[in-house]
């Protein structure tokens, strides 16, 4: 599992990948001295595109692509059970609070903090980790920085508890939203 949360490492495949479109760039370039960088990125664009094509319609290409997307349903089961059990403990420590906001880290870690009714956060910030990992394994990443990084927060939200019908009115939650992540919070957010 460690293995597999590697995030956004490019792996030696793809920098072969990476290198040989350079050459093709490289090569278009010469053939075609007139041609501006925008051409030539047009060109290199269809040549990407229509070799992305021919690799997934292939046999294991096709294969490729499900335990990618096996993988992707993995992850975000683990979110979601993540997510639950956030709420559940939120909900037996703070029940008189109305939301709780999660940071979600580019690590798949999520902090998190309940909300009051005025909108200020109240009890502790928690740390959960978001991966399916053996017991006691904490994350390295956010054991060096903490995992208060801003910057690798990659999904700030609210989640309000109980069922969808218990949902407080859109105006509260925005002024709410408003209250917790400044005046940018819109709609859209909810
Ligand atoms: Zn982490």
């Amino acid at each position: 599992m460690k293995e597999e949360n590697k995030g956004l490492e490019i792996d030696s495949k793809s920098k072969d990948l990476i290198k040989k479109w350079k050459k093709q760039a490289d090569s278009l370039k010469k053939k075609h001295p007139k041609w501006n960088a925008e051409k030539v990125q047009q060109e290199m664009k269809k040549r990407i595109i229509q070799e992305a094509k021919e690799a997934l319609s292939s046999k294991s290409g096709q294969a490729y692509m499900e335990e990618v997307n096996a993988h992707l349903r993995e992850v975000e089961d683990v979110r979601k059970k993540a997510i639950d059990g956030i709420m559940a403990y939120m909900g037996k420590k703070s029940p008189e609070a109305i939301a709780t906001v999660l940071f979600e880290l580019d690590c798949g870690c999520i902090r998190a903090c309940a909300v009051s009714q005025k909108g200020t956060p109240m009890g502790e910030m928690i740390m959960v980790s978001g991966k399916q990992v053996e017991k006691d394994y904490e994350c390295s990443i956010c054991r060096d920085d903490g995992g208060a990084d801003p910057r690798r927060c990659i999904r700030k939200a609210l989640v309000w508890p109980g069922e969808e019908s218990e949902l407080p009115s859109e105006e509260f939650r925005l002024d709410i939203g408003k209250k917790v992540f400044g005046d940018d919070y819109s709609l859209g957010d909810i």
